[in-house]
């Protein structure tokens, strides 16, 4: 038999979070299905240092357990799965964790988007300890050291111009020797002294035991491999919005990011859409 819900909520990061507080201060009810990989990007970050009401700073994960502590608190109900299939054609809507049918008044889609990564081993074990997909986030810890961007598009370039703010130098590292990023990006990056270029490299392995130490690098063109020393590496190849459940279902952009605004089909499914 499905169950009946006034709110459904998919997704578990600080935008679906909050709106479960709301939403169950204000009685709905709310269900949330947080996902397998429950609590979002900031599960990913080690220290959050510019999140209000935090003055000596807090750890990612940490915080995500009090955003959830909180909707708790106020009644909201967790499924710690991913949602398989949906069926926006209502209201009513329906939406399936595994043979389980929630159909709900109302559905909140907060799934964020995943930082595209390189894939490589050394990445993975360096994220957070030099590694990093957040300038705004991360930029502070790397005050007077050297950064490398990794990336040619406007989030690598916008990445590299904020982190000039505290490295030493930055330099952007770029597959190809044409920048994707938009013209005045590329002007203002050109024209910053503490940005540099290096064209042509992909990184191989990121170096170092327990914190990065340097970015093994190597030539697309020539194949020589150089290492090039930095404290920090931010990896800005874009985004993947995790939408995938939604096609057909959704209004999605050429991205795959959910349109909203009143001639978008996603009119149907309240409050915020994908962050
Ligand atoms: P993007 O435009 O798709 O650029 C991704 C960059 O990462 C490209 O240069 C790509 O190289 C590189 N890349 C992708 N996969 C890679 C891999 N496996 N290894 C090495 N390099 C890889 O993504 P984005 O920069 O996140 O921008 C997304 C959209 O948001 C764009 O429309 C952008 O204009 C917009 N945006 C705008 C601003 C702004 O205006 N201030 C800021 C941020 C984002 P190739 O070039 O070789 O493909």
């Amino acid at each position: 038999m499905p169950e009946t819900r006034e709110l459904l909520i998919i997704g578990s990061g600080p935008s679906g979070l909050t709106a479960a507080v709301y939403a169950a201060r204000a009685n709905l009810h709310p269900l949330m299905v947080e996902g397998i990989g429950a609590g979002g990007q900031l599960m990913l970050t080690t220290d959050v240092e510019n999140f209000p009401g935090f003055p000596d700073g807090i750890l990612g994960p940490e915080l995500m357990m009090k955003f959830r502590e909180q909707a708790e608190r106020f009644g909201t109900e967790f499924v710690t799965a991913d949602v398989d299939r949906v069926d926006f054609d209502g209201p009513p809507f329906r939406a399936w964790v595994g043979e389980r049918e929630i159909v709900a008044e109302s559905v909140i889609v907060s799934t964020g988007a995943t930082a595209r990564m390189l894939g490589l081993p050394s990445e993975q074990r360096l994220l957070g300890h030099g590694v990093s997909t957040c300038a705004t986030c991360d930029g502070f810890f790397f005050r007077e050291q050297p950064i490398a961007v990794i990336g040619g598009g406007d989030s690598a370039l916008e990445e590299a111009l904020f982190l000039t703010k505290f490295a030493t130098s930055v330099t952007v590292v770029h597959r190809r020797d044409e920048l994707r990023g938009s013209k005045i990006m590329q002007e203002r990056a050109f024209a910053n002294p503490k940005i540099s270029f290096r064209w042509n490299s992909a990184v191989e392995e990121m170096l170092g035991d327990t914190k990065v130490e340097a970015l093994r690098l190597r030539d697309t063109v020539t194949g020589d491999v150089s290492d090039l020393t930095v404290s920090g590496a931010f990896v800005a190849i874009g985004h993947t919005p995790n939408t995938s459940l939604f096609v057909n279902q959704l209004d999605l952009d050429e991205n795959g990011y959910v349109l909203t605004g009143p001639s978008s089909t996603s009119r149907r499914a309240t409050g915020p859409t994908c962050w």
